[in-house]
């Protein structure tokens, strides 16, 4: 008989106990691989999808993603999980270019994102990273668990909507 833990069936209720790193990576708009991260980097597309487009039609430019990787917890445990851009939209409540923008304006959004996303709970689907370098493992879906749950930047626009108006 095969014991079957909750963890090991990946599903499992976790506090968010800290957000470790927050880093919006240029990625090719067309398949979504990171490009290098080199300064004043202005591809559009990552090496192989450069050479396929000729015609190299430069109207869209990269796109961000998220990779954040957190630190979550159980009664019993506690976890860094990287949360790749799908898992980490759920907790932001946007895309890596909208939070690029809106910590543009407000450089200190990001902190406050992890401030008003610490301790909230999620149901976390946790998988083994593919690549064999990755050390940790990925959460592969976040399902929020509070049901007043706001993502992060609902809570950071009435945030910063209230500072506006004072200074
Ligand atoms: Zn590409």
């Amino acid at each position: 008989m095969v014991l079957r833990t909750e963890e090991e069936s990946g599903q499992t209720q976790w506090i968010l106990q800290r957000i470790i790193t927050t880093r919006l990576l240029e990625a090719c708009s067309l398949c979504d691989r990171t490009l290098p991260d080199t300064p004043n980097n202005n591809n559009t597309f990552c090496k192989f999808c450069h050479k396929n487009s000729a015609s190299s039609s430069s109207s869209s430019s990269y796109k961000r993603l998220f990779r954040i990787l957190v630190s979550i917890a159980t009664d019993t445990k506690v976890l860094n999980v990287m949360c790749f851009d799908r898992a980490a939209r759920v907790l932001f409540g946007c895309s890596a270019d909208d939070f690029f923008h809106f910590s543009k304006l407000h450089p200190f959004a990001a902190a406050n994102a992890a401030k008003i996303l610490e301790g909230e709970m999620f149901r976390m689907t946790l998988s083994k990273p593919k690549n064999g370098n990755a050390q940790n493992l990925r959460a592969v879906s976040v399902v929020p668990l509070r049901s007043g749950f706001k993502p992060a930047i609902e809570s950071l626009k009435e945030f910063y909507g209230v500072k506006a108006a004072t200074s």
